[in-house]
């Protein structure tokens, strides 16, 4: 079960608080109810009207429904794969609006329930009034009924992603509060390693007496080759895990001593891949601190450099972001990810470089995010671009869990050690 961590899961465990997912769901579940009331309502109003129409309606319908489902097999076969249960009315009404084929019988639904209606007018058992607002509730009915179908969608993803979550947060922690612990006050951000050694499988060492001085502010590239143990360092100083022997501390605070939350609050994390959560935009930026009102949100998406795609979207920062929610290209979401950091002001910044390409554009906005990121604030970041160690304070090049080189590059490159051929062989070149 303990396999490495994937990006969701250390942010989960990073905030270790489903509230937000709690709260969007409840949002979409009041949802929910307003439009099913709504429907019901309106039923009742229908039959109030008339209820041999409204008996008529209610019998043509599903029947349409039923050849829809026939003659959209097509529509079917494509979201079969998503939706098993299909013959559930939500998805059912769902194909039924999304197909062009299928709201052309609707269409006839409805002529055949005006032909009806006109059929009892023509009788002079109904008068043409109470036929025309028979129609109009009736066609009231198509915007809750969609929305009931949307948060069908939205809530079983929902779902999922708590069941996924709250399988993250079952698996014991490898570190817990003491009893004793104390909140980290707000730091000012110097971090570090005295003669660290870490096992995650004893007796295999993954680092051998590391020792790290970083000074408030200062920018740490950590460069090696796979398996070096870049990414068990930054698992030390996020504390998901604690040392063999040795100590980390932050503003010479042991993390031992203090409690996590106040730990991982203070740290900004923008993981290699970014997770985006069911919700709509600026609760994404929000997740680590749900509170953030929607100036400080709009502010994180700024310093971003997603403010200005943001608003662009339909409904700016209240886009929803589910299945059927906008697709967000890769540096979109990497500027999210970056807002989500920017939140919390955090003094430490830790970074898992993106390895994906990005085109010319994107790749500036990203890097110029990043630079605003890390602007001032103490940074590690798990580097894979030549861009990131060429501004970087410090190279820290690991192998073999040791620190076999440090400085800056061209200090490094000069020395033709181990990094010089790193920086050749493993560092991409972005222009
Ligand atoms: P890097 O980030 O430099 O690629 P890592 O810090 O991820 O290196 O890994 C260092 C070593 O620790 C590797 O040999 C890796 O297989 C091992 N390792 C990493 N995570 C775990 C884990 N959760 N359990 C056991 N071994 C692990």
């Amino acid at each position: 079960r303990f396999e490495r961590w994937t990006s969701g899961d250390l942010i989960s465990r990073m905030v270790q608080d489903t509230s937000l997912i709690q709260t969007t769901l409840l949002t979409g579940l009041m949802e929910f109810v307003g439009n099913a009331l709504f429907l019901v309502g309106i039923l009742v109003m229908l039959f109030v009207l008339d209820w041999r129409l409204a008996l008529f309606t209610l019998i043509v319908i599903p029947v349409l429904l039923g050849a829809a489902r026939v003659f959209g097999h097509e529509i079917q076969r494509i979201s079969l794969r998503a939706q098993a249960q299909i013959a559930d009315l939500a998805s059912l009404l769902r194909q039924t609006f999304s197909g062009a084929r299928v709201s052309l019988l609707t269409a006839l639904g409805l002529v055949a329930v005006v032909w009806q209606g006109g059929r009892l007018v023509a009788g002079g058992t109904m008068t043409a009034g109470t036929l025309i607002a028979f129609l109009v509730y009736a066609a009231l009915t198509i915007e809750p009924a969609m929305t009931i179908s949307r948060f069908y969608g939205a809530a079983r993803q929902g779902l999922a992603a708590l069941d996924r979550i709250s399988e993250v947060m079952n698996v014991p922690e490898a570190v817990g509060d003491l009893p004793t612990a104390v909140d980290l006050p707000h730091i000012s951000g110097e971090v570090a390693f005295r003669r660290v050694s870490f096992s995650y499988e004893p007796p295999h060492r993954v680092l051998n007496d590391i020792t790290l001085m970083v000074h408030p502010g200062e920018r740490v590239a950590l460069v090696g080759p796979s398996g070096a143990g870049k990414t068990t360092i930054i698992n030390l100083i996020l504390r998901f895990y604690d040392p063999t022997s040795g100590t980390v501390t932050i503003d010479g605070y042991d993390l031992r001593t203090v409690r996590l939350r106040s730990l991982r609050r203070q740290i900004g994390l923008v993981p290699q891949e970014t997770v985006l959560f069911v919700g709509n935009i600026a609760d994404n930026i929000a997740y680590a601190r749900p509170e953030a009102t929607r100036e400080e949100i709009m502010a994180a998406a700024r310093v971003a450099n997603a403010h200005e795609f943001i608003t662009s979207l339909p409904a700016g920062y209240d886009t929803a972001l589910s299945e059927d929610g906008v697709q967000l290209s890769g540096g979109q979401r990497q500027r999210l990810a970056i807002a989500r950091a920017v939140i919390n002001d955090p003094r430490v910044v830790v970074l898992d470089e993106a390895t994906s390409a990005l085109d010319a554009e994107s790749e500036r906005l990203v890097q110029e995010a990043l630079d605003r990121l890390m602007e001032g604030r103490t940074t590690f970041v798990i580097a894979h671009r030549l861009a990131t160690v060429r501004k970087a304070d410090r190279i820290v090049v690991l192998d073999g869990g040791r620190i076999v080189e440090q400085g800056r590059h061209d200090e490094l490159v000069g020395s033709g050690g181990v990094y010089s051929r790193l920086a050749r062989l493993q560092l991409e070149e972005v222009t």
